[in-house]
C-alpha cells in the first residue's frame, strides 16, 4: 500500500473504535465498515440529514455511501420518519400477519411485473439463501451457478469468489464454509455466456439455478454486456434451471422496477433488500407464482422469520417506495451523472488513468483504463491510488465507500450545495491519487 498519512482528527471516533474493538471482532458489525482496505479510523456516525452525515467528532460529510444503497431519499426524510413514528406508536412487533406487509408486497408486485408472489425477510442474505433453497426444492437439483465478483450476502454456498468485502480483503474463500457447502457451487467468469453454456453441457440435469447480480455493484459497477442477462435466461430455460436475478442492490434504485425496468429480462425468481426497507431491515424474494407455491406453508420448502414483515420496517419501506416516482429517479440520475463528470474531469486533469462505470444512477471509479467487464479486469486496477484519494475526500468532508471495489450511491437529497462540496474536494484528491505509488 502507498505511504499515506492519516491526519488524526477523529478522537471521539477513535475512542469509540477502541471500545468497540474490545467487545466486537475488528470493532465493527460488518467488515467493510472497518476501513481495513484504506487504513485509518472508521468514523462513527451519530446523525444523518439529507445528503449529510455527522460523526461523533461533530464533522459533517457529504455521504456518497447512503448506507450502501438504501437511503435513496437521503437521511431522515420527513415522510419516512413520520411513517416510522406512526408505526412505532402502534407497537413494534406482533408475530402475526399485519396490513403493512400486505401493502408492501402489493407495492413490489405492482412495480416489478415478473414478481407474482413475494415473501418478506429481514436481510438480503436471507433473501438469496431462501431463493436458492427454493430453486433447489423446485427443481430437485443441487448445483448453483454464480459469477466471480458477484456478492449475494454471506450465504455459505455463495461466498465462493464473492465481491464486496470478500473482494476488498482479497479473500479467496472463507474458513468455516465446508467443502460440502461450497461443493455444489460453480463459479464462472462474469459476462461470459460461453462459460455458462459449457457448464450446462458438462452437467446436464444437475444445475438448479443461475444466480447473478442484475447489474453487479460489488466488484465496483460492472454492468452486464448487451444480451448477457437475456442469454442467461435463455440458457436456464433451455436446461430446466431457474434464473435468479439478485436485485438487492439494484432493486427500486436503478428504476421504479429496478434493473428489470432497465433491461426487461424476465427472471424466474428475484431478490430485493436495501431501498425497499427505507433504512430498516426488510428484504424479499419473489417471482413466478408456480415456483413460490412450493414455499411453506403453501408447499414443502421451509422458510421462516420471527421478525419477517416487521411493522416498523414495512412502514418505512412502503413510505420510501411511495415517494420514489419518475421525478425522483430522474433527479437521482441527474445528480449521479453530474458527480461522475466531476470525478472524471478531476482525474483527467491530473492524468490519472481511470474509468467511471455506471448502471443507471449507481457508479464507481476504477483506477485503470476501461472497460472493466469482469472481476479479473476489476482486480487489475491500481487500487493503491484509491487509498490517498479516499482519505483526501474524507479529510475534506466527503464520505466515499472505504474500498475501491464498491459502488458509490447518491440520493434525491444531493442538491447543488452538496455537489459543490464534492467538486471543491476533488482536485486535491485527484492530485493525491496521481502522486500515489504502489
Ligand atoms: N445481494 C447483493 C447484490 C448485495 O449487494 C447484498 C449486500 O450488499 C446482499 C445480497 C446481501 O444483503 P444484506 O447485506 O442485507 O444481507
Amino acid at each position: 500500500m502507498a505511504c499515506v498519512s492519516f491526519p488524526y482528527d477523529a478522537p471521539v471516533s477513535q475512542t469509540l473504535f477502541d471500545r468497540a474493538s474490545l467487545v466486537t471482532p475488528g470493532g465493527v458489525n460488518s467488515p467493510v465498515r472497518a476501513f481495513r482496505a484504506v487504513g485509518g479510523t472508521p468514523r462513527f456516525m451519530v446523525s444523518g440529514t439529507g445528503p449529510y452525515l455527522t460523526d461523533a467528532d461533530g464533522r459533517e460529510y457529504v455521504d456518497l455511501v447512503c448506507s450502501w444503497g438504501p437511503m435513496i431519499l437521503g437521511h431522515s426524510h420527513p415522510e419516512v420518519i413520520a411513517a416510522v413514528q406512526e408505526a412505532v406508536a402502534r407497537g413494534t412487533s406482533f408475530g402475526t400477519p399485519g396490513e403493512g406487509e400486505v401493502a408492501l408486497a402489493e407495492e413490489i408486485v405492482a412495480r416489478v411485473e415478473p414478481v407474482e408472489q413475494v415473501r418478506l425477510v429481514s436481510s438480503g442474505t436471507e433473501a438469496t439463501m431462501s431463493a436458492i433453497r427454493l430453486a433447489r426444492g423446485f427443481t430437485g437439483r443441487a448445483k448453483v451457478v454464480k459469477f466471480a465478483g458477484c456478492y449475494h450476502g454471506h450465504v455459505d454456498a455463495l461466498l465462493a469468489a464473492a465481491g464486496s468485502g470478500v473482494a476488498t480483503f482479497g479473500l479467496p474463500d472463507t474458513p468455516g464454509v465446508t467443502g460440502a457447502q461450497a461443493g455444489d457451487t460453480i463459479v464462472l467468469p462474469y459476462n461470459d455466456l460461453e462459460a455458462v453454456r459449457a457448464a450446462f453441457a458438462a452437467q446436464p440435469g444437475e444445475i438448479a439455478c443461475v444466480i447473478t447480480e442484475a447489474s453487479p455493484g460489488n466488484m465496483g459497477v460492472v454492468p452486464p454486456l448487451d444480451g448477457f442477462n437475456a442469454g442467461l435466461k435463455e440458457l436456464c430455460a433451455a436446461n430446466g434451471a431457474l434464473y435468479i436475478s439478485d436485485e438487492v442492490m439494484t432493486g427500486f434504485r436503478t428504476s421504479k422496477a429496478g434493473w428489470y425496468g432497465v433491461d426487461g429480462v424476465r427472471p424466474d425468481l428475484m431478490t430485493f433488500g436495501k431501498v425497499m426497507g427505507g433504512g430498516f431491515p426488510a428484504a424479499a424474494f419473489g417471482g413466478r407464482a408456480d415456483v413460490m407455491a412450493h414455499l411453506a406453508p403453501a408447499g414443502p420448502v421451509y422458510q421462516a422469520g420471527t421478525l419477517s414483515g416487521n411493522p416498523v420496517a414495512t412502514a418505512a419501506g412502503l413510505a420510501q417506495l411511495r415517494l420514489l416516482d419518475d421525478a425522483a429517479y430522474a433527479k437521482v440520475s441527474a445528480v449521479s451523472a453530474e458527480i461522475r463528470g466531476l470525478v472524471s474531469a478531476a482525474l483527467d486533469k491530473e492524468g490519472v488513468a481511470h474509468t467511471v462505470q455506471a448502471a443507471s444512477n449507481m457508479f464507481s471509479v476504477f483506477f485503470t483504463d476501461g472497460p472493466v467487464r469482469d472481476y479479473e479486469d476489476a482486480k487489475r486496477q491500481e487500487a493503491f491510488r484509491f487509498t490517498p484519494f479516499f482519505h483526501s475526500m474524507l479529510a475534506q468532508g466527503v464520505y466515499l465507500p472505504p474500498s475501491a471495489f464498491e459502488s458509490w450511491f447518491v440520493s434525491t437529497a444531493h442538491d447543488t450545495q452538496a455537489v459543490e462540496r464534492i467538486a471543491a474536494a476533488l482536485p486535491a484528491a485527484a492530485r493525491a491519487a496521481s502522486e500515489a505509488t504502489a
